[in-house]
């Protein structure tokens, strides 16, 4: 996919603020966070979505966002975490490369997610 952003993000020809790489995902900071420290996690390989995702690869990625939750959580001193995957324009979606939200919550923060 030449034009898809986060191929370009998770592969590395255009900057993110990363926090985590491995051969399958890039984590990195998302551009307009709902709080604070709140991140992408993003497959290296392009898939659109839930849908296309292979088995394998999803697993791998349910066990990352397991991995980073604590991490942040131990970082950032957080009191809550939603976990957010949006598929499909109707539910949100907006940039077509599967990805997972991760967002530390803070009590009373309003952040509406
Ligand atoms: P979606 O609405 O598709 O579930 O989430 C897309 C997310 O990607 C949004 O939270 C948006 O702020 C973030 N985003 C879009 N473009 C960029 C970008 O170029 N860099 C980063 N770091 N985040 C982005
Ligand atoms: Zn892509």
């Amino acid at each position: 996919m030449e034009t898809c952003i986060f191929c370009k993000i998770a592969n590395g020809e255009i900057p993110a603020a990363t926090l985590y790489e491995d051969e399958d995902f890039r984590v990195i900071l998302d551009l307009g966070p709902a709080s604070k420290g709140h991140s992408l996690i993003i497959p290296k390989s392009h898939v659109a979505n839930i849908y296309e995702i292979p088995d394998e690869l999803a697993a791998k990625a349910m066990l990352l966002a397991k991995k980073m939750a604590g991490k942040l959580t131990d970082a950032l001193d957080c009191d809550g975490f939603n976990i957010v995957q949006n598929n499909g324009e109707a539910a949100g979606q907006t940039v077509f490369h599967f990805h997972m939200h991760l967002i530390p919550r803070y009590k009373d923060d309003h952040a509406g997610v």
